[in-house]
């Protein structure tokens, strides 16, 4: 684990990196963005997103959260949104929970108390609706990740509900959505498939 002043010396060892690979880098990096890709993703700090995709400055517009929420009634979220979908113009979102989520566990164990308690509300509640699915799965590391796979699903639709995405969709230019799962103990990152055709139902495709 890199102590505190390590942290200043990778900065500048990785920025010589990058010059030394092309001198124009920082000029170029600093005249703006148009990152292709909006990330939601928990703030769990084994979830590194550069390392684990590969991705570089400029890729990912990123709003972090405990158990990656999309709420709607959350100006932090809603504010990310407007301006990917409406400014940025991101061509995709990605919406990623991971197993072994913290949040989720204690969403899960009915943890109401503190400012965590009060930002799991919502995933308490969907913990609440998917109970005759999520109760029988033997293990508790199971019966998370299950929840953190239909959490994804959830905040997905939120993205699809949020006053962005409705603004995007009638300019014609909405973006793909995708969820992702991300197997901590693997390294791997799965795609969810999507209850397309519902949403389509629902009218939110
Ligand atoms: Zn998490």
């Amino acid at each position: 684990m890199p102590d505190f002043p390590n942290l200043l010396e990778k900065n500048r060892t990785w920025v010589q990196a990058k010059l030394s690979e092309d001198p124009d880098y920082f000029a170029d990096l600093a005249q703006g963005q148009r990152p292709p890709f909006l990330f939601f993703g928990c703030s769990d700090s084994r979830k590194c997103m550069n390392s684990m995709i590969g991705s570089e400055p400029g890729d990912l517009f990123v709003h972090r959260n405990i158990a990656n929420q999309v709420p709607l009634h959350d100006p932090n979220v809603q504010a990310v949104l407007e301006f990917a979908l409406l400014n940025l113009k991101v061509r995709h979102v990605v919406v990623a929970g991971h197993t072994g989520c913290g949040g989720v566990g204690a969403a899960l164990s009915g943890l109401e108390e503190g400012a965590v308690g009060f930002w799991l509300t919502e995933l308490r509640e969907l913990a609440a609706q998917h109970r005759d699915e999520i109760d029988p799965l033997p293990e508790l590391m199971a019966r998370a990740n299950r929840l953190s796979e239909i959490n994804v699903v959830a905040q997905l639709r939120n993205v699809l509900l949020s006053p962005a995405y409705l603004k995007a969709r009638e300019a014609g230019t909405p973006p793909t959505v995708h969820g992702w799962m991300l197997d901590l103990s693997t390294g791997l990152i799965r795609e969810l498939e999507l209850p397309v055709d519902d949403w389509r139902r629902e009218g939110l495709l």
